[in-house]
């Protein structure tokens, strides 16, 4: 692995593309650089609210983050808002005894309830970010007055920091997750509203599909190269350049070379994975060219089945890259 993980991320026609980690435990920062990661892409902080006895204080979430922006630097570090709701509970979260918790209280519209803990996750992120590369993410957006309502929120906090001397110099960065269909036709009127954006494909499926996603009964459904997913997925990297922002890839998809191959060709150049995937997707990448991938997955929206789409894929990428998916020590 040392010797991959050191190459430069380009693909053999020279198309950049960034490896980021995928992060749930603080102590997984010490790990990013030895698995060759550039920054985390996605901090998922729900994991530090598991325990139902305990809410953490600023002071501690604080420290927290800024052991992990330290740690990285210069590298960036993604915080997500916690994702809580859905399969992901907390017994100190009231959500009330929902009948369709997939499609109830949840994430943002949990937080902006519970407003008092969301304040101090967010103050605590923004006095963290001395070194300016820490970046803030906002889980399950639906609605163009949640992202008012968070922005409000963060300049309310701003000025509280300022008045207690503790604000940084540094500006936060602020994403939203594009992880609910509905939302993809929000992005070309978020131009000056947000930063970035951060597709969450695990979720992005379940919404599209209507499948749970950890559901096995149901995995036959749930595959990303069902025709609803592979458009919807070249929309949002098309509507986000067009809104001149970047986009992230950061669900499990990112982290499998043929998925990873598909979102390459559609242009997507930042992923963030399981840190363990990073090696393999580099060299998967490293060894391809960008333009003949990217010419492969534009004839994909022309099959009407999941099986089509993947076949096509597979039997085009081993035509010219026949050694591609032989696995090949990467340690
Ligand atoms: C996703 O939905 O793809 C995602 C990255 O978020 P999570 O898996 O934490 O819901
Ligand atoms: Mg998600």
């Amino acid at each position: 692995m040392k010797k991959i993980i050191k190459l430069p991320g380009v693909t053999k026609d020279k198309r950049k593309f960034n490896l980021m980690a995928n992060i749930e435990l603080s102590f997984e920062s010490d790990l990013v650089h030895s698995y060759g990661a550039s920054g985390i892409g996605l901090f998922r902080t729900e994991f530090l609210f598991m325990d139902p006895e305990t809410v953490l204080f600023e002071e501690e979430q604080y420290l927290i983050y800024k052991n992990i922006a330290q740690k990285i630097y210069p590298e960036k570090v993604t915080i997500r808002t916690f994702d809580i709701g859905r399969d992901k509970g907390v017994k100190y979260f009231k959500t009330g005894n929902e009948r369709n918790p997939a499609l109830g209280t949840m994430a943002v519209r949990l937080f902006l309830k519970e407003e008092k803990i969301f304040r101090i996750q967010i103050k605590s992120i923004i006095r963290a970010n001395e070194n300016g590369n820490i970046k803030i993410l906002f889980p399950m957006i639906t609605e163009i007055e949640e992202i008012h309502s968070i922005k409000k929120i963060i300049e309310d906090i701003t000025e509280e920091l300022r008045e207690e001397k503790k604000l940084p110099p540094h500006k936060v960065q602020i994403g939203i997750m594009i992880e609910i269909p509905g939302t993809i036709k929000l992005i070309k009127h978020l131009k000056n509203e947000i930063d970035f954006y951060s597709v969450g494909s695990n979720d992005l499926i379940q919404y599209l599909l209507a499948v749970e996603r950890d559901n096995s009964s149901l995995s036959y459904l749930f595959n990303p190269y069902q025709p609803s997913v592979i458009e919807s997925l070249i929309e949002i990297r098309e509507e986000a350049e067009r809104t001149g922002k970047p986009v992230t890839i950061c669900g499990e998809i990112a982290g499998k070379p043929l998925t990873a191959l598909m979102l390459l060709g559609m242009g997507y150049t930042n992923f963030s994975m399981n840190p363990l995937s990073i090696a393999e997707v580099k060299r998967v990448f490293t060894n391809v060219h960008f333009s003949k991938i990217k010419k492969i997955v534009s004839k994909l929206p022309e099959f009407d089945s999941k099986s089509k789409s993947e076949e096509f894929l597979i039997e085009s990428i081993l035509r010219i890259y026949p050694e591609m998916f032989i696995k090949q020590p990467v340690f």
